[in-house]
């Protein structure tokens, strides 16, 4: 995770501790978007340690339990009234994987040097660019990017979309904020995730990209790679 070039603090969190992995983009103001994303990450690292149901199951309930808590927060503190987060979750298990989100967090598929993002944003322009209205360059540009339709800590309670995806040996998964979407395309971040021969060394240049292209936002990526057999 990166602060940018731009911005004063890092709102953004993560969790990377297998087979968990997360990251969470806050936002208020008197850094309570640092607040947001931190209970986010630490409300789901304490729920789903040594759960042994359904990774969709858990997923759903580690969500909406961290929404729960940065909502309850957020009303009995004036200071952190108003304070939101985005939340992407994922287990990785034996053959697949399994996300949960909330807000534009990504999740990026990238297999024999093809890239696929597995999450849908939950914003006004990805409804524009989903309807056809919006080309994903025109969306970078538009007025209303940082508009999200869904955040955690919103309302009492929040809806999931849930993803499930087959794995195979080699896949290589990322999950960003949108300090990394907002400056690279799809495809760029499918060629160097594909280039880069460690995980590490891709997501250092993914953020290395972001910084250069002005690093307007806060920008954190988590890299991973299934091992072949
Ligand atoms: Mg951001």
């Amino acid at each position: 995770t990166d602060i940018g070039k731009a911005r004063r603090t890092n709102e953004d969190a993560f969790l990377a501790e297998p087979p968990w992995f997360a990251v969470a983009d806050g936002m208020g103001g008197h850094a309570a978007g640092d607040v947001a994303s931190r209970l986010a990450i630490e409300a789901v690292r304490s729920f789903v340690a040594g759960r042994e149901d359904p990774a969709e199951t858990v997923i759903v309930e580690a969500i909406r339990k961290a929404n729960g808590m940065i909502w309850r927060r957020s009303q009995e503190n004036r200071w952190l009234d108003g304070m939101g987060t985005t939340l992407t979750l994922m287990k990785v298990e034996s053959g697949r994987c399994v996300i949960g989100h909330v807000g534009d967090s990504r999740g990026y598929l990238v297999r024999d040097g093809a890239v696929r993002r597995l999450t849908t944003d939950h914003s006004v322009v990805e409804e524009l660019v989903r309807t056809g209205t919006l080309s994903e360059r025109e969306a970078l540009e538009h007025p209303q990017r940082n508009l999200l339709t869904r955040a955690l800590g919103a309302d009492p309670d929040v809806q999931v979309d849930l993803v499930t995806e087959p794995l195979m040996a080699g896949d290589r998964l990322l999950l960003c904020t949108d300090g990394l979407t907002a400056v690279v395309l799809d495809h760029e971040l499918g060629e160097i995730l594909t280039e880069e021969a460690e995980p590490e060394q891709a997501a250092a240049r993914l953020v290395q990209i972001a910084n250069a292209r002005g690093g307007p936002d806060n920008i954190t990526v988590v890299v991973l790679e299934l091992p072949q057999p």
